[in-house]
């Protein structure tokens, strides 16, 4: 298997062999001269030839005989020593070959041994193992019958002759097992002159790198990845976006960025739990990236923002129609958990050059456009222009006089009554919050709350909202009006603060409001999130005595089996429901429906938003037991609201 290389066979125990072999050759020569004389010695005295006066008989020896005989004898001695040494080198030098090979066997790297014309003499067992070929296969072929072809048959010489003019190479070669598979290998191949000038030899090391490469562009694909969708990250865009602007010239090339935000995608998420959000996502990333070819690519940014990149773009019409058939896919229903789900989105585009030259602008730029578009109402989408970046400059300068506003004072409580559609009395008052900016008047809690979410403000705002309604519930008390239980809005963020329900016990012991005076609405989204912990929580508020609704019904996806775990008193329908229920019988209908689901469930039913003597009707028919809405009464600062429950009280209810 291994056949003796010619670096085998030029060791000194070699070379030594040589000279001991050849001095006893002298040896044997110089003893058969001595027996040839002592046998013409003998001949001469069997044949009984007398001596001639002056000759020496055989017994009496020349002295350079007997000296030659010695010599002999010690040269004989000194032979078989040498002889003996030299196989003792002989076997140490086998034993040490052995070892060698031992080691070069159990590497884990394969070997190729070839001679100076790259015929190859020998190879270790990671090279049958790597390459599936057998020693016998290969012995005196050249090692270009390993290559794959990939690089071309060329290219493999190259390397080769390469190393027999600069003596070493290494680096990546891609070869062919006997199998007929393809493989990465890292080589190093050293050229070897046995005297320091011939070339006489060549070796090459190698390892198979198919799996450690294979590992590397696995993270490399992770890291340039969303696990989620499969599709190509924030990473993998700015990658994207510099290669096609680092060849765009302005005014040749044109480029489309499209941020695409899902709407009420937290909704979802939140009602129905992350792996139904999960499920959405990947949807709609399979219907999104169904619409791409080679000149629009889909990312996605985390969350639900996706991003489509369109290059070699014609005119802003097509950006448009792309725009359409986006926004239709997500648009079909959706099929998740047995729910049918129907999405929208907000899209903000940027364009190349206008709106940006290099990748961040473009990307910044579309997300304010997305943003405007949100703001906008939302399932639609939106150019950038100039003055959009005054309006995200505008929401900043918001959260920043927010944070004021809160230390300020500028945040007043309007209270709401709710009435009891029987008795026509105020049975409870929603707090609502404002903000009184001292520039720009009175401002509506859905163009502040939102911010407050965003920025972390909602806690400390939460905090003191809930702080100065019970205060002012206990005012009341204190001055003997009745206003029946006070509700207080809670945020999802504030419901699940660990520390939520002992600062609500804390406000109430700070403001001695009975626990049975304070109802927290809490919206439908924010219990399905993380039910058995929400469940908990619930419990614990009811428990102490507060009461519990569930505010803006049917705006949610609340699951009815979880519904029912709830500990709940009320259900708030929300007032979209009420919008057209005297003109339209499917919105009546639906009325129907959630007012049926609530008794069933054993709550008592609130209908937000009521504005007319019809609607008040409507309700009345169902028996719904309290409404709130502008027919009866706006929300109103404290004062005032103390005015309204008195006078409902005392009149009879004027529906
Ligand atoms: P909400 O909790 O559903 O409050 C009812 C909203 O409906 C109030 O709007 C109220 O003014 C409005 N409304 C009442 N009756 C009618 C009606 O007949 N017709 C119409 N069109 N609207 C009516 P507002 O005060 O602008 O509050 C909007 C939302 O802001 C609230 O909805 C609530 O989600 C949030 N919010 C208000 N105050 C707070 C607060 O202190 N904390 C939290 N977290 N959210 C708050
Ligand atoms: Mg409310
Ligand atoms: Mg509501």
């Amino acid at each position: 298997m291994y056949p003796e290389s010619n670096i085998l066979t030029q060791s000194p125990a070699v070379a030594g062999r040589k000279f001991v072999l050849f001095a006893m050759g002298a040896v044997v020569l110089i003893w058969c001269l001595i027996g040839l004389d002592l046998w013409i010695a003998s001949r001469h005295a069997a044949a009984k030839i007398s001596f001639l006066p002056g000759e020496t008989t055989p017994s009496e020896l020349p002295t350079w005989k007997l000296f030659l005989l010695v010599l002999s004898v010690l040269l004989t001695a000194l032979v078989a020593q040498a002889y003996r040494q030299l196989l003792a080198t002989k076997r140490q030098v086998e034993a040490g070959l052995a070892l060698q090979r031992l080691i070069v066997d159990h590497a884990s790297e394969a070997m190729i041994l070839t001679d100076s014309a790259q015929r190859i003499l020998s190879v270790n067992s990671a090279f049958e193992q790597i390459t599936g070929y057998a020693g016998k296969d290969v012995f005196g072929k050249t090692p270009t019958m390993l290559s794959a072809g990939h690089q071309g048959l060329a290219s493999h010489r190259n390397v080769w002759d390469f190393v027999a003019e600069n003596g070493s190479w290494e680096g990546e070669i891609w070869d062919r097992r006997k199998d007929g598979t393809i493989y990465p290998k890292q080589m190093r191949i050293t050229a070897i002159c046995e005297d320091g000038v011939q070339l006489s030899h060549f070796v090459a090391v190698f390892s198979d790198i198919s799996e450690s490469r294979a590992q590397a562009e696995r993270l490399e694909y992770l890291a340039r990845h969303d696990p989620l969708t499969n599709l190509p990250n924030r990473l993998a865009l700015d990658a994207h976006l510099d290669t096609l602007l680092e060849g765009a010239t302005p005014g040749i090339n044109r480029l489309a960025l499209l941020i695409i935000d899902l709407d009420n995608f937290k909704t979802i998420n939140d009602s129905l739990g992350h792996h139904a959000g999960d499920r959405l996502l990947s949807e709609l990333a399979r219907r999104l990236g169904a619409q791409m070819d080679l000149t629009k690519r889909l990312f996605r940014l985390g969350g639900d923002e996706f991003v489509v990149v369109v290059d070699q773009l014609i005119n802003e019409e097509a950006v448009i129609e792309l725009v359409q058939q986006l926004a239709g896919g997500i648009g079909d229903p959706c099929n998740i958990d047995g729910h049918v789900l129907h999405c929208t989105s907000s899209i903000g585009i940027s364009m190349y050059p206008e709106d940006g030259r290099d990748a961040q602008a473009l990307i910044r730029n579309a997300d304010t456009a997305m943003y405007y578009a949100k703001a906008n109402g939302r399932n639609n989408h939106k150019f950038f222009t100039e003055p959009m970046n005054a309006a995200a400059n505008k929401r900043l300068h918001l959260e920043s006089e927010l944070w004021c506003a809160l230390a300020e004072n500028q945040l007043v409580l309007y209270y709401q009554p709710q009435i009891d559609l029987l008795s026509g009395k105020v049975v409870g008052v929603e707090a609502l919050v404002r903000w009184r900016h001292p520039l720009r008047g009175l401002i509506p809690p859905a163009e502040f709350i939102p911010v407050a979410e965003e920025c972390g403000l909602i806690l400390p705002l939460g905090h003191w909202v809930l702080l100065t309604a019970c205060r002012q519930a206990r005012e009341w008390l204190d001055a003997g009006i009745d206003m029946g239980e006070m509700a207080v809005n809670i945020s999802a963020h504030q419901f699940r603060q660990p520390e939520f329900i002992s600062s609500v016990q804390a406000i109430l012991a700070e403001t001695g409001l009975p626990t049975g005076r304070l109802e927290l609405e809490i919206t439908e989204s924010t219990i399905m999130h993380e039910v058995d912990a929400a469940i908990q929580t619930l419990a614990q508020l009811r428990a102490m005595g507060i009461k519990l609704a569930i505010d803006d019904f049917g705006t949610g996806y609340s699951s009815l089996a979880y519904l029912r775990r709830f500990p709940l008193d009320r259900l708030k329908i929300d007032r979209s429901f009420l919008a057209d229920v005297e003109t339209d019988p499917d919105a009546a209908s639906l009325v129907t429906s959630i007012v049926l689901l609530g008794r069933s469930l054993g709550l008592q039913l609130v209908a937000e938003g009521v504005e007319n003597f019809a609607q008040a009707e409507f309700l009345r028919t169902l028996e719904c037991e309290r409404v709130q809405g502008f027919h009866f009464y706006q929300p109103v600062c404290a004062e005032e609201v103390v005015g309204v429950g008195r006078f409902l009280e005392s009149a009879a209810l004027q529906t």
